[in-house]
């Protein structure tokens, strides 16, 4: 186990620069003159002082080592997370910290949010190039514009604390309750109808809307997209980020708020094997996506469904009526969802998708569709457009079960939907969790961090719920309704 920065030295070095250079502290500083001696401050706080440090070698100052070595094999990545070395900050907390919030989905969201409440920074970095969100994403298609949810289709509450986040957006106007009838379909059209009364929740003007209106009032929240942090190494006390070698900022702690493929090599050379262990034993789902927009409106008397027995098939929905409630004429949107089975079955690397697998894909769903409704093979009407996507790391099918994971010595924590189950709510009460937490960490000094690791080695349990995710308030009556003669 590395333990550091106690033994912290001051090392003279000449340097040779004539030009502007990165050093630690501050971004550019430019040399005046030719021969100068820099003090730097040397600590183990690198797994390998000698290998890592950013600050040895022959380049005197450097503020970030080279390029990560992403591309490496999966064997080797998983070799290097399971033998790093722990790390351990012993640098006191600074009176004023700052957090790095990586990813903006609802779990980043919500933790910026709560860190603001304890009166801590943060600065959120999101790869979204649309908008932040995640999984809660809206996709708009000019210039009609066609409007699509494109993962998370509606949220239910059972939780008072995300009850509360709820009605604050109920009150700005940013949810509303959505009354479109929903149930479960089975092969043939027999529709059930959900009989729950407890309300489900969709985003005023789509999931993005929301999630890019989640920070609008907040003031010690810094927002960074699209950003995609390649690397976070510890230094000096201090975690620093990068984007494909572009320094993106130093902080006191940092929140993975992301999981999947990109999570786990981040985590691969951070220092931070406890962690690195827990991500790895996530296991995810895949799921296809296919919207197709339709020129007349579909004979469905329903805004969602969570389909039963088809293997192309677990839910389809209406975004048009759900979102646009008084719009009477126009084309209709529909979302429709694959089952995590038939995700992967056919998965493929979802940035780049054969063409090939994209029209078998759609042609699948298409018929699943039919096969879902009742109706016979290729009389359904033919979409004007349509697009497939991959969801690669779609949902959790196991859970610690926790609010969060903080590994206290490194300073860093994660948290997301899949800490408590695969829900914008899970999300949103992970991302609460995390926050408090660390704050309660942050303000207490940092002194005595073993108080203060949690969920390094809780176990994981499988998730139960609908393949897109779990809505515990949704269920249907106990007997099944007559087919859904109109679509026939
Ligand atoms: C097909 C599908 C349908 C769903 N339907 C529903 C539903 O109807 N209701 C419901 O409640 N839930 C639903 N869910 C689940 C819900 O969407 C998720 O539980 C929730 O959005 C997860 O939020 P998160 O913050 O944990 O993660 P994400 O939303 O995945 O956020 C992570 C963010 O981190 C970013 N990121 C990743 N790596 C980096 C990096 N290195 N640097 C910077 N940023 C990075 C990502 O781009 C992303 O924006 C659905 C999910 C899917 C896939």
């Amino acid at each position: 186990m590395i333990s550091c920065i106690g033994s912290s030295s001051l090392i003279l070095q000449p340097i040779k620069f004539h030009k502007p250079f990165l050093n630690p502290s501050n971004f550019f500083i430019k040399t005046p003159i030719t021969r100068t001696l820099i003090c730097r401050a040397e600590s183990s706080e690198t797994n390998n002082p000698n290998k890592r440090n950013p600050l040895k070698g022959k380049e005197p100052y450097r503020k970030y080592p080279r390029r990560s070595k992403y591309g490496t094999s999966r064997r080797s990545i998983l070799k290097k997370t399971l033998n790093q070395e722990q790390l351990n900050f012993t640098t006191p907390i600074s009176d004023d910290p700052v957090v790095a919030i990586i990813g903006g989905g609802m779990s980043g969201l919500i933790c910026a949010l709560n860190l603001e409440k304890r009166g801590i920074k943060s600065t959120v970095f999101d790869t979204g190039v649309h908008g932040l969100g995640g999984r809660m994403g809206t996709r708009i298609i000019d210039p009609q514009p066609l409007v699509f949810e494109h993962a998370a289709q509606f949220f239910t509450v059972s939780d008072s604390r995300f009850a509360e986040l709820v009605d604050r957006w109920l009150d700005k106007g940013l949810v509303r309750q959505w009354d479109g009838t929903i149930g479960e379909l089975e092969v043939g059209g027999q529709f059930t109808p959900s009989t729950s009364s407890a309300p489900r929740y969709v985003g005023v003007k789509g999931m993005r809307a929301l999630a890019d209106s989640i920070l609008s009032q907040t003031s010690m929240v810094n927002v960074v997209r699209p950003c995609w942090i390649s690397k976070i190494e510890a230094f000096n006390g201090r975690w620093y980020l990068s984007e494909n070698g572009k320094p993106q900022g130093q902080f006191d702690a940092i929140v993975i708020a992301h999981n999947g493929k990109c999570a786990n090599r981040l985590l691969g050379t951070s220092g931070l094997p406890m962690i690195a262990k827990q991500m790895k034993a996530l296991n995810l789902s895949a799921v296809w996506a296919l919207l197709a927009a339709f020129e007349d409106p579909l004979p469905i008397p329903f805004e969602g469904a969570f389909v039963k027995g088809v293997d192309s098939l677990s839910w389809m929905g209406n975004n048009t009526n759900k979102l646009f409630p008084s719009q009477s004429s126009g084309p209709q949107c529909w979302t429709f969802f694959s089952t995590a089975d038939f995700g992967k079955r056919n998965k493929v690397p979802q940035e780049n998708i054969p063409n090939a697998t994209a029209e078998r894909v759609k042609e699948a769903m298409i018929e699943g569709v039919e096969t879902a409704l009742g109706v016979p093979k290729g009389s359904l009407q033919k979409p004007f457009y349509t697009r497939v996507q991959l969801w690669g790391a779609a949902l959790p099918t196991n859970t610690p079960g926790i609010p969060c994971i903080f590994d206290a010595q490194g300073r860093a924590g994660i948290c997301g939907d899949w800490l408590l189950g695969s829900s914008l709510e899970a999300a949103a009460l992970s991302g609460m969790g995390l926050a408090n937490h660390i704050a309660d960490y942050l303000q207490s000094g940092g002194s005595s961090p073993d108080e203060f690791s949690v969920g390094l080695h809780q176990e994981f349990q499988p998730i139960e719920g609908y393949d897109i995710g779990q809505f515990p308030s949704v269920e249907t009556k106990e007997q099944v309704t007559e087919p859904l003669a109109c679509v026939k």
